[in-house]
């Protein structure tokens, strides 16, 4: 029986279960934690002790009497998890594993073939979809990074859904580790030759049930070689996507006059006149030693600046548009906004393009139609 955090949700955080502890938006870090152990950060130490039993969810402060950061623990997921597996490889992000998830239409029970492993990123994304009763046959020709991902599955308690094998599709075709007889309905390749591998599939997918495929290459001529072996293959509905994932934001923004801008001006020439003659009065107060006009000089410091100008400037009470003064939060009244929209930095999403296709089955159902799911 499959127990793993990827799959079920624990409350609390078991003694050397996994944990990802975030720290920034950029840097989140995967442990187990064991009683007399820490995580050293930049932000402060914290303690493994501390951890255990803690619902997951909770901020952690720092145990570090001169640093006063905190910590996230957060529950595994495969989204958070791509955030911060160790790479080995190229990964699929979340905007394009969701998407090609339901574009291939897999869900709890789903048999999916996958090749290459790579970081076992979108192998977690599929794990999670197709659940206890569904079936990942993945496949990894480069031995090191096949031996990393069979251990990292096994330690998530992955290994009763998702089979590791070694080996060249593309030469060998898709020969499974474990004995079992493939039958997928879903295959997504992320490899650089995919149109090799293409036809080793027609064995290893169901012969009953429509096959949906999806390559994943960053390169146009890859995609072109891909196009002509399905179709050649009798794959039908090819399509080419680019998921290109942008975040928008809506905000107001001030509506400043040119009036403003004359009268920002204006502020730093009469500012900077006010500085010239009190430099000047303190110079000439300290040749002549004289102590009137030391005197003029200190009222003068002490006068507020509408004294010295004729037209008004802005107080450090007072907004100023152009300059520090005091802070208007956004959308207050008593100003004039304009509704905006900005694109944040991207989201972190390999740049790809997918190819979609699916392949009706040879065999029919007994009153001749297509068994689609
Ligand atoms: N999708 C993976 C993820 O999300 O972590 C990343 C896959 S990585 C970009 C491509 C992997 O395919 C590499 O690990 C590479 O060794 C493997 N590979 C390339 N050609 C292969 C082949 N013919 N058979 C099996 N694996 C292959």
């Amino acid at each position: 029986d499959t127990n793993s955090p990827f799959l079920e949700f624990n409350s609390s955080i078991p003694e050397s279960g996994l944990v990802l502890a975030w720290l920034t938006r950029d840097n989140t870090k995967p442990l187990r934690p064991v009683k007399g152990s820490a995580l050293h950060t930049r932000f402060g130490s914290f303690q493994h002790s501390s951890m255990i039993s803690s619902k997951y969810g909770t901020q952690l402060a720092s145990s570090s009497s001169n640093q006063a950061g905190f910590i996230y623990l957060l529950h595994p997921t495969p989204e958070l998890w791509s955030l911060s597996l160790p790479h080995r490889t190229q990964i699929v992000y979340t905007p394009d594993a969701s998407y090609i998830v339901q574009r291939l239409r897999i869900r709890p029970g789903s048999k999916v073939i996958e090749a290459g492993t790579g970081s076992a990123s979108f192998t977690h994304a599929l794990a999670r979809t197709v659940a206890k009763n569904g079936r990942i046959w993945t496949f990894e020709f480069h031995e090191p990074r096949f031996e990393i991902a069979k251990k990292e599955i096994e330690d998530h308690g992955l290994d009763g859904v998702v089979k590791c094998s070694h080996g060249d599709v593309c030469v060998n075709g898709f020969i499974p580790a474990c004995d079992e007889i493939l039958d997928a309905s879903a295959v997504f390749l992320d490899l650089p030759s995919p149109w090799l591998a293409i036809p080793h599939l027609k064995t290893v997918i169901s012969k009953e049930k429509i096959v949906r495929i999806c390559c994943f290459s960053p390169c146009m001529e890859q995609v072109q070689r891909t196009i002509e072996t399905l179709q050649k293959e009798g794959w039908l509905d090819i399509e080419m996507v680019e998921v290109s994932c942008k975040r928008w934001e809506a905000r107001k923004e001030m509506i400043r006059k040119p009036q403003d801008a004359i009268e920002r001006l204006r502020d730093i020439k009469r500012r900077r006149n006010e500085g010239l003659k009190k430099r000047n009065e303190r110079k000439l107060a300290e040749e002549q030693n004289d102590e009137a006009v030391s005197e003029a000089q200190e009222n003068a410091a002490a006068t507020p600046a509408e004294k010295h100008v004729p037209d008004k400037p802005f107080l450090p009470s007072e907004y100023n548009p152009w300059g520090k003064g005091k802070r208007v939060h956004e959308g207050e009244d008593g100003y004039e906004w304009k509704d905006v929209s900005k694109v944040e930095a991207e989201l972190k999403s390999h740049t790809s393009y997918l190819t979609f296709a699916y392949l009706p089955p040879p065999v029919q159902g007994k009153d001749g139609n297509i068994v689609s799911e």
